[in-house]
């Protein structure tokens, strides 16, 4: 069977990805599981796709098994697309979610605005071909936190099409149709390719 490292140990994105790519031919390991657990990798590149291909390829370079690597970003139209690729660190290298959502919603001055969540999945074969898969979330910022649930922006994100924030679903609900599910699912349709008939004699 073949191996497919994440280079994440944040064992919710793990558990995850295992779900969701469960049928496949593939034996999933974290960067942990394959005693990679100290390599950080400094993601300072422009965009989300430069930092998921950073982390992919210093794991690549270690291991010849299949890598993904994934990045994150919330872009909100009426900051230019801010906070972006510095979402986790938005209120400084020492802030925290609390903070993050403080400085969003004071540079929007308590205006609502849209913005989408965009997840980019870099996935490097063990033969090094370099793919990537991505998923988006559109909704709009909300002036005052609602719910308690998730994680970073969950609170102040209203996805299209609902009238609860992220913060205020349940978590099934909102891993239906975030964009890390959408960037999942489409992960899957290019591993399906890559394992090609691997994946056609198992499934048969
Ligand atoms: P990461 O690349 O998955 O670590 O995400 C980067 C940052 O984006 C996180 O630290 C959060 O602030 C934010 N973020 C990513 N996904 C979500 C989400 O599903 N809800 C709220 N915030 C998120």
């Amino acid at each position: 069977m073949r191996k497919l490292v994440i280079a994440s140990d944040n064992q919710n994105k793990v558990n995850e990805i295992k779900e969701i790519l469960k049928g496949l031919p593939l034996e999933i390991l974290s960067k942990n599981e394959v005693g990679l657990k100290n390599l950080v990798v400094e993601e300072d590149g422009d965009t989300l796709l430069e930092n998921s291909f950073k982390k992919a390829r210093e794991i690549a370079k270690q291991i010849d098994w299949i890598v993904v690597a994934d990045d994150t970003g919330l872009f909100v139209e009426d900051l230019c697309g801010e906070p972006g690729i510095y979402s986790a660190r938005y209120a400084g290298e020492d802030g925290n979610d609390k903070k993050n959502v403080e400085l969003l919603l004071k540079k929007l001055n308590g205006k609502e605005s849209k913005a989408y969540f965009e997840t980019v999945i870099s996935l490097i074969t063990e033969d090094k071909k370099e793919y990537t898969a991505s998923g988006r979330c559109y909704g709009k910022i909300v002036a005052t936190p609602r719910g308690e649930s998730g994680f970073g922006y969950d609170p102040v994100f209203q996805p299209e099409g609902f009238d609860k924030t992220f913060g205020e679903m349940d978590l099934d609900t909102k891993n239906r149709i975030s964009h890390r599910r959408k960037a999942l699912e489409n992960l899957k349709e290019i591993l399906e390719e890559i394992l090609g008939e691997d994946y056609e004699n198992i499934s048969n």
